[in-house]
């Protein structure tokens, strides 16, 4: 179970569905001098079945790696959790568990899983900023989200993946935005995407690097996973991560940009809270290539300020903080190269 943390200032009510059934303050798992005694098992990976696959189940469990209940199948889950540790603990994250990988999991001196901070991403004065020079940790987690399906009305939108989630007020502030689209008569919207754990965004590049090592013979792993940070944006600074951002689009269409949806969203979205985040004349400061699906919830007032304005994010901040703007420019390594086969599911 993930020991969890809060660091925001949050309801107490929220509070305790968070972390009733999570041992808060609880130290690092001290190994049992058994657990040596258990280590030495054979390569087990994905696929691997068995009662060594519950021992490693049950010790990924007690560092606070695995959620999920012991259940003697090596699954993603498992995967992922034998990857947090590996990575925590100085080991190639690969998410198989051979004989290396066992005998640092069995050891004493085995590092825990750190304690998940769940964030209130809606607290403060402004909006929280998510960038490539502002990102969030592995362990970084939004309070109070929920699933979209369970927000959202089927009539009003399409939710790709139905365990996408948002945090509450966003989510809700879709649904209305949604609602006042259908009386527009403007119908057919999907939601590609939610938030985004640390861990999901790094399997996406990774993927995205696997697929050039296998188109390109000849390249490094480095040169692949290069080339793909071009579409797909690093763990830790993309903007999904807060729960607060929704790349939308249309179902079945090969594109979003000049949709009637696309328009209607980028005149409307900012009196329901959103903006549209990445646009073209602002690359070089977000960051990101334009992207015309993905809208960021900052709450109504920030919205129609930011707009009034013309600013983007990081500028909207920076001028209310310090009253004046400094140009400082993020490199742009974002391209959005594969836009029209798959429109808002890639980069940020
Ligand atoms: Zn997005």
């Amino acid at each position: 179970m993930k020991r969890i943390r809060r660091a925001a200032a949050f309801a107490a009510a929220l509070l305790l569905l968070f972390t009733g059934a999570a041992a808060e303050g609880t130290e690092p798992a001290a190994p049992a001098a058994q657990a040596q005694a258990q280590s030495a098992g054979g390569n087990l990976r994905k696929g691997s079945k068995g009662d060594e696959v519950t021992r490693l189940q049950e010790r990924l469990q007690e560092l606070g790696y695995l959620e999920s209940k012991p259940d003697g199948i090596f699954g993603n889950d498992t995967v992922n959790a034998v990857k947090a540790f590996q990575r925590r603990n100085g080991l190639s994250a690969d998410g198989q568990a051979g004989p290396l990988t066992q005998e640092k999991l069995y050891a004493e001196d085995a590092v825990a899983a750190p304690e998940t901070i769940l964030t209130d991403t809606l607290d403060g004065e402004l909006p929280m900023l998510v960038n490539k020079k502002n990102m969030v940790d592995e362990y970084f987690q939004p309070a109070d989200l929920v699933l979209l399906t369970e927000v959202l009305d089927t009539k009003l939108c399409k939710v790709k993946y139905k365990d996408t989630k948002l945090v509450r007020e966003a989510a809700e502030a879709l649904e209305k935005m949604l609602e006042a689209a259908q009386a527009d008569g403007v119908k057919k919207w999907q939601v590609s995407a939610g938030y985004r754990t640390w861990e999901e965004q790094n399997g996406m590049l990774n993927t995205k690097t696997e697929n050039y090592l296998k188109k390109h013979k000849d390249w490094s792993r480095r040169k692949a996973r290069n080339a793909a940070l071009k579409t797909v944006a690093e763990p830790g600074a993309s903007e999904h991560h807060l729960g607060l951002a929704v790349d939308i689009n249309v179902p079945g269409a090969s594109a979003f940009k000049g949709t009637k949806q696309q328009k209607w969203l980028h005149k409307h979205c900012w009196e329901y809270g959103f903006i549209v985040r990445y646009t073209a004349d602002k690359e070089k400061i977000t960051g990101f290539a334009a992207e015309e699906w993905h809208i960021r919830y900052v709450g109504v007032e920030h919205a129609q300020k930011i707009r009034e304005l013309g600013l983007c994010l990081e500028e909207y901040i920076e001028w209310m903080e310090t009253g004046y703007m400094k140009s400082s420019e993020t490199e742009i390594t974002e391209i959005n190269l594969d836009e029209e086969e798959t429109p808002g599911e890639q980069a940020s």
